[in-house]
């Protein structure tokens, strides 16, 4: 999940603002009714017993071994290597190497439907501080050459053994389906160029185009275990803008003789939020936050150059592209209002971190949506608002070139004790991204309970 937030809150023990209190409130009165629901009915009973044996002998451990192997995006090799063995462990053909680390794996199992099933496996730049004993400590040397350190503060592990548990249900119970299963270990979703990259090496038409695709993402926002889905947008679309600001330096005492970046740009940042406030319409979804903003190197210098870094959300194509197109209309007309030449207009770069829209589709949602119920016991249709603009390059395999229908679900890793605190108001759960962040792994249980009914559903059910 690539989100706007990546603040790490020092917060375990933080008093709750009142907006904040309510949301753990709601959460309460949810993590109650789970329990409660869980304890009142369950459905196939031998299916989660079998899913927590399982988990007991090799998950458990699994998961472990994920935890402490984190590699940044298309650096999976241990990962891939790792999560193919498994695969072919369970006597299922796997191909490596599909979009740079990405790898694929096909169950084959008579007529029927394909359906693709999906796990992103990468880890983040970030040096743990969960206070776990079985924290990462490892380093990798990054594309740039740096030696960082590496997290999985994202959940990419659990996804990842949620994968393996699934292809063993699917393996175990190859009687109660038919058709055809594409496992898919995906790199690289931190940076949202994976999926394209695993489509551009031809996923598609060396493995088909599916029928449905299912893939989920572990929540530091819900107690673990919950299983959410939501019918159409689910995550935003996410596009990275870097923008050059030329001027033309001098010393900091004649700023007549100059053409200061560091002013053009700051007038940048305010006209760029005037896109949002003025002239979209604001009933229609859009984010621009600039993250980063470099430029100068001492107090009486005008420097050449300043270098801003933008992230941008929007819920549809059309406002995407009206969001992206102004953007380059506003740096370039900031700059004339500066009297820069047009040898040297702000340069703007776009496209080359970017994913559409994330969307279930509504009816193949319908059809997973009585399964779960009878499975969970409660209804996981989620109907309130999303609660900001999250993206999911899993937007690549059902959004672009082939409309294939997508479920993306959410399942709750945030452990028990700490959710209680959440509840009760006393702490914040850690966040995604941040150094603290920490997800249950017995979560992994009810993503393959959720992953492996979706996917027979899907293929009994087409
Ligand atoms: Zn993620
Ligand atoms: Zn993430």
């Amino acid at each position: 999940m690539l989100s706007n937030n990546t603040s790490n809150p020092p917060a375990l023990a933080c008093k709750l603002p009142r907006k904040a209190a309510r949301f753990a409130l709601s959460l309460a009165v949810m993590f109650s009714g789970l329990v409660l629901s869980h304890s009142a009915q369950s459905a196939d009973t031998s299916l989660k017993s079998d899913i927590s044996s399982y988990y007991d002998s090799h998950l458990s451990d699994l998961f472990l071994w994920f935890h402490q192997h984190p590699e940044l995006g298309f650096l999976e090799q241990e990962t891939a290597a790792r999560l193919a063995a498994e695969l072919r462990g369970l006597g299922i053909e796997v191909t490596e190497g599909v979009g740079s680390t990405g790898l694929v794996g096909m169950i084959e199992n008579g007529p029927g439907p394909l359906v693709l099933v999906r796990a992103d496996m990468d880890g983040l730049p970030i040096l743990e501080d969960s206070g776990l004993s079985y924290a990462s400590r490892n380093r990798q040397i990054n594309f740039s050459g740096e030696d960082v350190p590496v997290m999985h503060a994202c959940g990419h592990d659990m996804h990842m053994t949620t994968l393996v548990g699934t292809a063993k249900m699917l393996m175990d119970n190859r009687d109660a389906w038919s058709g055809t299963v594409m496992l898919v270990g995906q790199p690289a979703e931190e940076i949202i160029n994976g999926a394209k990259a695993m489509l551009e090496d031809g996923l598609y038409q060396r493995f088909g185009v599916p029928d449905y695709a299912i893939g989920l993402h572990v929540s530091s926002g819900a107690p673990s275990g919950m299983v959410t889905v939501r019918e159409g947008i689910v995550q935003s679309s996410s596009d990275s803008v870097d923008i050059k600001v030329r001027g033309i330096g001098g010393h900091g005492a004649y700023p007549h003789q100059t053409i200061d970046p560091i002013y053009v740009s700051s007038q940048l940042v305010i006209a760029l939020q005037g896109i949002i406030s003025r002239q979209i319409n604001p009933l229609t979804p859009a984010v621009i936050t600039v993250g980063s903003f470099q430029g100068g190197s001492k107090h009486n210098i005008i420097s050449n150059e300043v270098n801003l870094q933008l992230t941008v959300r929007a819920d549809s194509e059309e406002t995407r592209n009206e969001v992206l197109t102004r953007i380059r209309d506003t740096a370039a007309n900031i700059g004339r209002l500066n009297g820069l030449p047009d040898d040297l207009l702000p340069v703007v770069r776009m496209g080359f971190e970017s994913t559409p829209t994330n969307i279930n589709d509504s009816a193949a949602v319908a059809k997973v949506l009585p399964a779960w119920q009878e499975q969970f016991g409660y209804d996981p249709l989620l109907t309130s608002q999303r609660p900001g603009m999250g993206a999911e390059d899993f937007a690549y395999f059902t959004q672009t070139e082939h409309k294939v229908p997508g479920v993306f679900f959410s399942v709750g890793g945030t452990p028990p004790d700490l959710m209680r605190e959440v509840a009760s108001g006393r702490a914040s759960a850690p966040q995604h991204h941040s150094a603290f962040f920490r997800i249950d792994p017995n979560s992994v249980k009810a993503g393959v309970e959720a992953m492996y009914t979706a996917a027979v559903e899907l293929l009994n059910n087409p």
